[in-house]
């Protein structure tokens, strides 16, 4: 990429920092790939202009609008994938690590839109729950709606996944209707440039509703409102730092954080050498260990093992972490490519030797490795280390000190009381997984770890073709974790959304509340149509229009055919004396279903028309008795539209 000054997009356009230029150097031959710094940026007036003026343009449109924009993004940013691959390689990562961060963030792209327009409604108010009633005569009622905050989200993300962690992120902002203002982490920045100037070039998005920050954030969040929000990637000691800032406390920011997780994978005591189950979680603790040289989030730093077994694991694991090959990610040999800078490395180096104090290396030299295609003295390479804790529930730093590198550590337990423990131990992780069949073990250490937890993955045989492994985190899943791993957000699917916008509840007249949250309710406006609502196409029919159809008896007569046609002879139909002992009826009741097809046979309009198919009901309940003499009739009205494209 030569010698690039990462710009930053602020106000509608590129501009270049004043000074104050940090080199980002190649993590694979100490280059320098890119400058990045953000002196002299008008940190202030990149939130005025999105709050004045990105805002806006996004709260006009609705969910369905915005989720086709971000659907239009992915589409676009697949055609430039190539490019973004070759940028990646001088982070560190491998083309297995850049399928997770660069088509892992298109998929959630695709993901959110889809889900967007699947469980939101074409509008841009969303309902969360039913109607509240709160008075007798039914003259007031209350619901609670979702409308998008009016101010900014700031997202500062990790250098990880410098396009994945700027894209989840982005989603779910766009879909509610916030403009956002990211901010990569400097050593990967230049990815995520390359990734922000395609969304730039796109033009997909309204001016002012994305705008992209690389280096320091400056006075940002001393600017911030109740309004705004701050989602923050990182480390706890950073995230602490931001989170003091006076203004977040003072105006109560909405403060997200995603930070280090001390991920923990059990082996169930049935998974003994042989079962598939043992064979799957050696390989997955492999996996999340040399995958972008354990620079993930989810990787699994404790492993946890049947206190027999141990043994066992570390002889499998080192088995097979003797053909891992370290080196220069571009080269199709290697399997697990540097850490993002030798500034990471040393970190990672200065980690272990904490760790070393309440465990000991049993595999990997955290001074040397063999390097493949490259020189390991410029390099960011470091070996797989795995460290062996004897006494997991009498030391502290293998429960709290992140080697955010190809680092973990194999500890015993005794009995499954001691295996939740220890994996409770880490204060609140983003993911643990548990490797068993037997349903007992597996099913205490579940309900026994949840709480600690943001997601439990559980592998066995029946799903191991399918799984998608312990750092798998998809847009419709929770992705976070209580305590440590910052709280517990839930920023998975829809909810991600919600969380961009405020739930508010609106009380008022029956008529009042289905105005404003745009779906009819009962007590709300009818409008009588004049003609059948079958003859109608569906742009004809607007939210309160009502059909009263002509009314039918429903005779004994009716009640015997229906119980001899179908077969349904249940005696609160047809035993006078057994219907009336019962505590619901007065005597013989017509059948539910029976009232339900005299109603198709009442509304249906049999003739070719716009309506196609019948897809079912939802919500079908029999909850008053209708007796043989009496009359029903039905009453048809439009309650939502939710139009689908195409
Ligand atoms: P970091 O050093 O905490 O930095 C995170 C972000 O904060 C970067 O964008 C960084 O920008 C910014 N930052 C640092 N100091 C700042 C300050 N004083 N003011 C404003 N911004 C500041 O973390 P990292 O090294 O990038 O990432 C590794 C860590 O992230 C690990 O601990 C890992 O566990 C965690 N992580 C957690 C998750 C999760 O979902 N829980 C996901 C990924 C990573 P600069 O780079 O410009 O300093």
């Amino acid at each position: 990429m030569g010698n690039l000054r990462v710009p930053t997009y602020v106000g509608g356009r590129w501009a270049e920092a004043d000074g104050g230029f940090v080199d980002v150097r190649s993590a694979v031959d100490g280059h320098v790939v890119a400058q990045v710094s953000s002196d002299g940026i008008d940190f202030a007036g990149a939130l005025e202009y999105a709050r004045k003026t990105g805002g806006p343009a996004l709260r006009a449109l609705t969910f369905h609008e915005r989720a086709d924009m971000v659907k239009r993004l992915a589409l676009h940013l697949n055609e430039c994938k190539e490019r973004l691959y070759e940028l990646s390689f001088d982070t560190g990562a491998t083309r297995k690590d850049c399928f997770v961060d660069i088509d892992g963030g298109i998929m959630t792209l695709f993901s959110f839109a889809s889900k967007a327009r699947r469980e939101l409604p074409d509008a841009r108010v969303a309902i969360d729950g039913p109607l509240e009633p709160l008075s007798k005569g039914g003259t007031f009622v209350g619901r609670h709606v979702y409308t998008p905050l009016q101010g900014v989200a700031v997202h500062v993300n990790a250098y990880n996944f410098p396009c994945w962690g700027m894209l989840e992120k982005l989603a779910p902002a766009i879909i509610a209707g916030v403009p956002l203002i990211t901010k990569p982490a400097t050593p990967s920045a230049y990815v995520a440039f390359a990734v922000f100037e395609e969304i730039v070039r796109s033009g997909i998005f309204p001016p002012g509703s994305v705008q992209f920050i690389a280096g320091r954030l400056g006075d940002t969040l001393d600017h911030l409102t109740g309004q705004d929000l701050v989602s923050f990637t990182g480390s706890r000691a950073t995230s602490e730092k931001l989170q003091a800032t006076p203004a977040i406390g003072l105006n109560a920011v909405r403060f997200v954080a995603e930070r280090d997780s001390l991920n923990a994978a059990i082996l169930a005591p049935d998974a003994l050498p042989q079962t598939p189950e043992f064979d799957l979680f050696v390989k997955e603790v492999l996996r999340e260990i040399t995958t972008k040289a354990g620079q993930r989030c989810t990787c699994i730093r404790r492993a946890v093992v049947p206190e027999r077994l141990l043994d066992d694991v570390q002889r499998a694991l080192v088995e097979r972490l003797g053909k891992v090959v370290v080196g220069n990610p571009r080269s199709e040999r290697v399997t697990m490519g540097a850490l993002v800078s030798t500034g990471q490395r040393d970190d990672v180096r200065e980690r272990v030797r904490e760790l070393e104090r309440d465990a000991s290396i049993v595999y990997g030299d955290p001074s040397h490795v063999e390097v493949v295609g490259a020189d390991d003295a410029s390099g960011a390479f470091l070996s797989p280390i795995v460290l062996r804790c004897e006494k997991p529930l009498e030391v502290e730093r293998v429960h709290s000190v992140e080697a955010f590198g190809p680092v973990t550590t194999l500890m015993p337990y005794r009995g499954v009381d001691e295996a939740i423990a220890i994996a409770n131990r880490g204060e609140g992780s983003l993911v643990a997984s548990v490797f068993g069949y037997d349903a007992n073990a597996v099913d205490e250490i579940v309900c026994g770890i949840a709480s600690f937890h943001g997601r439990v993955l559980v592998v066995d045989r029946d799903c191991a073709k399918e799984q998608t492994g312990h750092g798998s985190p998809l847009a419709p899943l929770v992705h976070g974790g209580p305590g440590r791993a910052g709280g517990g957000e839930e920023l998975g699917g829809v909810r991600g959304v919600f969380h961009y916008m405020q739930r508010t509840a609106v009380q008022g007249s029956p008529r009042r509340v289905a105005s404003v949250t745009g779906e009819w309710n009962p007590g709300a406006q009818e409008n009588a149509l004049e003609r059948h609502p079958f003859e109608l196409a569906f742009d004809e029919l607007s939210v309160g229009d009502t059909f009263y159809t002509p009314s039918r008896e429903v005779t004994l007569a009716d009640v015997e055919h229906f119980a001899q046609f179908t077969g349904d002879g249940f005696y609160a139909h047809m035993d006078e004396n057994a219907a009336k002992a019962s505590p619901f009826f007065e005597g013989r009741v017509a059948h539910g279903y029976l009232v339900l097809a005299f109603a198709a046979g009442l509304f249906v309009k049999p003739e070719l028309g716009p309506v196609l198919a019948n897809y079912g009901l939802d919500d079908l309940r029999f909850l008053e008795p209708v007796y043989p003499g009496d009359t029903i009739r039905v009453r048809l009205t439009v309650k939502e539209k939710r139009p689908r494209k195409p």
